[in-house]
């Protein structure tokens, strides 16, 4: 295996030599089993483009070409190795958009040539008391997690199994649907399970990655939807992005200004700081639920707020399969789409770069297919 570093600042035309001399070294037949793939080989370490064999699929597995895959801030848990017993080397990507291109052994019903999602949740048991009851992503015997658990979606090939494919619509293109696939289906999800009813006050806590597709997703619903960001130089955006109020948490209380709007039913927090949500609890209706869903640091929440409102606040996981089928249908009916910044999977490590930056408008996308 051939390793080269991409944070080599001028290596760029050394490395596209030494990989055309790799690929002349092999016969026909052998470079056909070849693929690029780009890993992660210790904690800490540097995203690593190297040339690797295709994967073949064991029994309920498939094999994906991968023609796109979205960067998340979640693929830090690979690069920086907080994930506890994570092993290298690990090639990261949970938003991945291809086509079925091999079954393994009793794969039903998917076929060769089915344009298919990979998400998050890569599979579960089917039979712990979690999965019996419904909590797949709680299984406690075979969670798998794509992308750290097995090799994900920076590559040419991945395989993966069955169970966490989510069928992709036509109307839909791989950079188009990549982000759904976690950033989408964990907005989509937490706004249909949030107890929202068409025409509730619903507001989506900051528009950045998951809040632009939040607010998208919140307004096609049906519900009077409010985006909260800091500036007033968002407000525009948020309008065109389907929202009915803005509310500048700078400039005003967003407490106060939820509640001029009769309290909000449903918060969707995306942000990643703890006292923007805290600042918000007072704006919940009675009965209203702040959902979170941005990882944020200790959360200060007031019980007396909680107790004389019925309020409440809690956590969403993302979503299986089927619930990344369900939001990539929606977006495809709905024309919710996700704001990308595309990179080839040779400029990896500078596109991971970007989304750590936070300043990536506002998904980044490694489009697998582009040279
Ligand atoms: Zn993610
Ligand atoms: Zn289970």
């Amino acid at each position: 295996m051939i390793v080269i570093d991409l944070r080599q600042e001028n290596g760029g035309h050394r490395r596209r030599q030494n990989l055309a001399f790799l690929r002349e070294q092999n016969d026909g037949k052998l470079m056909a089993k070849k693929m690029r793939a780009v890993q992660v080989s210790r904690a800490g370490g540097p995203l690593e483009l190297v040339e690797r064999d295709i994967p073949e699929p064991q029994a309920e597995w498939v094999r994906v070409k991968v023609d796109a895959c979205g960067i998340c801030h979640s693929d830090t848990l690979v690069k920086d190795g907080l994930w506890p017993g994570i092993q290298y080397p690990r090639v990261p990507g949970h938003e991945v958009i291809g086509v079925v291109d091999a079954v393994g052994e009793r794969v039903k019903p998917w076929k060769k040539g089915q344009r298919v999602g990979v998400g998050w949740h890569g599979g579960n048991c089917g039979y712990c008391d979690h999965c019996r009851r419904g909590d797949f992503f709680a299984c406690t015997v075979a969670l798998l997690t794509t992308g750290i658990s097995f090799d994900g979606g920076y590559a040419e090939y991945m395989v993966a199994p069955a169970q966490a494919l989510a069928l992709v619509p036509d109307e839909l293109s791989a950079v188009d649907s990549a982000p759904l696939m976690c950033a989408g289906v964990t907005t989509f999800n937490a706004l249909r399970n949030s107890g929202a009813r068409g025409g509730d006050v619903v507001a989506v806590l900051g528009i950045g990655g998951l809040g632009h597709l939040g607010v998208q997703y919140a307004a096609k619903m049906g519900f009077k939807t409010v985006a909260i960001a800091r500036g007033k130089d968002k407000e525009a955006f948020a309008k065109e992005l389907g929202a009915h109020h803005y509310i500048d948490s700078q400039a005003s209380d967003p407490a106060a200004e939820l509640n001029k709007l009769g309290g909000a039913k449903v918060v969707i927090a995306t942000v990643t700081h703890a006292g923007a949500m805290t600042a918000v609890l007072g704006g919940l209706a009675p009965n209203g639920v702040l959902m979170v869903i941005g990882a944020a640091g200790p959360l200060s929440v007031d019980p007396i707020l909680l107790i004389t409102g019925s309020r409440s606040v809690e956590g969403w996981y993302s979503g299986t399969a089927i619930d990344s089928q369900d939001t990539l249908s929606f977006s495809a009916l709905s024309g919710v789409h996700s704001m990308n910044e595309v990179f080839p999977l040779e400029r990896a490590a500078e596109a991971y770069e970007r989304m750590m930056s936070g300043k990536a408008r506002f998904r980044v996308v490694l489009d697998i297919s582009r040279k």
